[in-house]
């Protein structure tokens, strides 16, 4: 299958599940997971009409920036070091992943510099899972809390990736859960818009489960292009 072919694909599921579950199909948005595949890959997507991706590694979303220009958008959704906040703030349309302050401040301060803003969700590690990162929920209002002192980040909602299983339902109680927690907080008014909170949730294996689970964005990588080269 084509890259084309497969993004049509999934987004007819989307369409799909969000119908089934009587949510606007508009409200979600596919992040197409373009992590260590080609700039190529990427290209082959936009001719398809597709233009926003999700990044793992820096260093690799700076070259495939280069090569491609800003008529795409990327997310960053990998682990992002502190001494990596300046290209971060640079290149990114938004950061999944902030999971400290020390990490939000540092692009604060970048942002600054570059009188921009930047749009962030705050990664949760909402299975307590020792090999996940992400911040426990217990202490995300806290986070928040500090976030909103930092005028050039605008905390939109919540971002999670549950504990790894080979059974796609069990990722449901993780989903439901991070839907909660971002009610809870958007309750006490610490994201940018609290009528409309941003929930990435769901991946290749699990997305439409996501999806009734209130998910706003999906991060799909394999089902559009293919399995994913080793790493070097
Ligand atoms: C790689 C990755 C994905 C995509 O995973 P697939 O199973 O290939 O769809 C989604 N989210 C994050 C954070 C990832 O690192």
């Amino acid at each position: 299958m084509s890259i084309s072919n497969n993004l049509s694909e999934i987004k007819k599921k989307i369409h799909k599940a969000a119908e089934n579950c009587g949510r606007d199909p508009q409200t979600i948005k596919l992040v197409a997971v373009s992590k260590r595949h080609s700039t190529a890959s990427i290209k082959e997507a936009m001719t398809a009409g597709h233009f926003l991706f999700g990044e793992n590694y820096i260093q690799e979303a700076i070259k495939k920036r280069e090569e491609i220009g800003d008529r795409a958008q990327f997310h960053f959704i990998g682990h992002v070091q502190s001494n990596k906040a300046k290209q971060a703030a640079e290149i990114f349309s938004m950061v999944e992943t902030v999971d400290r302050y020390k990490l939000a401040r540092a692009l604060n301060n970048h942002l600054n510099k570059l009188n921009k803003t930047l749009d962030i969700l705050v990664q949760v590690n909402i299975g307590n899972d020792p090999r996940k990162s992400g911040i426990v929920p217990e202490k995300t209002t806290e986070l928040l809390e500090n976030i909103a002192t930092l005028p050039n980040i605008n905390p939109l909602g919540l971002m999670t990736i549950p504990p790894l299983s080979k059974k796609r339902e069990d990722a449901r109680l993780h989903f439901k859960n991070l839907r909660y927690l971002a009610e809870d907080l958007a309750s006490r008014k610490l994201f940018s818009d609290n009528n409309s909170v941003e929930l990435s949730m769901g991946m290749t294996q699990d997305f439409t489960i996501a999806i009734e689970e209130g998910a706003t964005i999906v991060r799909v990588g394999t089902a559009i292009f293919g399995e994913r080269p080793p790493l070097p």
